[in-house]
């Protein structure tokens, strides 16, 4: 099967934060058949979407990595929406409102593909990828077969799915969704793109989204302005003015530079509140041995 694979590739311009460095081989599968036939033949291998929730190392990565943004393919059937991993969130936000569907208006304001949403259960304006999730097509990594899940057998919670366990790889997935009169979904997604735009940076300046989780019954943001974040700042990155839990490339930061300024919203929250914040953001790649240390703050636990 011959599927596209670039060398030596450049992921920070795949990547929201644009920054990452060298890839041995990046591989784009376009069909599901494609992406099984790779899952079935690497050694070895990270997948991922549209890249929006990780902070790729500078110092690159010495081996395969999949995209799977060019896995396009989705069908709306009724109420019934199937997606391949690699469509779009705020395509399919749209797709699903021309076809006068709700339950995907929160997908509009963020640029997730299908896969890294369902791993992260991404959320926000009070909707989440798994309320309408009815089952998921999955590659087993062990068993090396696709297999099928329900809902119910996902493991979701707050930014956790079962996904993350690392025994599966989502293909595709099936929601229902619910009929609604299509100005009103426009209104609403209408409401959630003013409200990004009014309280989140665009794309236009590199970030990957909120940078911690919340703590249970609180929210990072509030702690990390409380403590001053919004004027933490150094030559390359700085916490954005209008939401303390974003940090935005200024231009032409590197990983450490981003790491460095998570220790340092991660301490000073630490101090003033004992609180420990976990990242939202996943540190992805070969690291320099500054980067060990760094993370060994962040991520006590084991990182790809
Ligand atoms: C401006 C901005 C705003 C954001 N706002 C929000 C928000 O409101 N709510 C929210 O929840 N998130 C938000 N995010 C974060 C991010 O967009 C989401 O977490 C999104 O779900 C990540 O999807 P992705 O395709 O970019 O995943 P990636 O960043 O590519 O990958 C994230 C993780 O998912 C895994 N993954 C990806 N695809 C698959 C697959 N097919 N099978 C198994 N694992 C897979 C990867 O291995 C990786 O560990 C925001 C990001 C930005 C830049």
């Amino acid at each position: 099967m011959q599927i596209e694979c670039r060398e030596n590739y450049e992921i920070k311009t795949h990547t929201s934060f644009k920054i990452g460095g060298k890839v041995n081989k990046v591989w784009f599968p376009k069909t599901q058949e494609e992406l099984v036939y790779l899952l079935k033949s690497l050694k070895d291998y990270i997948l991922l979407g549209n890249c929006s929730n990780i902070l790729f190392s500078s110092n690159g990565y010495d081996g395969n990595v999949i995209l799977t943004t060019q896995m396009k393919n989705f069908e709306i059937d009724g109420t019934k929406v199937i997606a391949d991993c690699g469509v779009k969130g705020p395509l399919l936000s749209q797709k699903a409102c021309e076809a006068s569907l709700s339950g995907f208006e929160f997908m509009i304001g963020f640029p997730g593909s299908i896969g890294g949403e369902i791993y992260m259960n991404a959320s926000c304006h009070g909707q989440c990828i798994s309320d309408k999730l009815v089952r998921c097509t999955l590659f087993d990594i062990e068993k090396k077969e696709v297999v099928y899940k329900e809902k119910s057998e996902m493991r979701f919670d707050y930014r956790k799915s079962i996904l993350q366990e690392g025994k599966y790889i989502l293909i595709s997935a099936e929601f229902d969704l619910e009929k609604d009169n299509k100005g009103d979904i426009q209104a609403r997604i209408d409401k959630n793109l003013a409200f990004r735009k009014d309280k989140q940076p665009s794309l236009a300046i590199p970030n990957a989204g909120s940078v911690f989780k919340n703590p249970e019954n609180d929210s990072a943001g509030r702690l990390l302005d409380n403590i001053g974040a919004k004027t933490f700042e150094t030559e390359r990155v700085k916490v954005f003015d209008k939401h303390a839990n974003f940090i935005v490339n200024k231009d032409g930061a590197t990983s450490e530079d981003v790491l460095e300024m998570m220790v340092k919203m991660f301490t000073a929250v630490k101090e003033n509140y004992k609180i420990e914040l976990t990242p939202e953001v996943i540190f992805i790649g070969d690291k320099t041995e500054k980067e060990e240390e760094l993370c060994k703050i962040l991520y006590p636990k084991k990182q790809k």
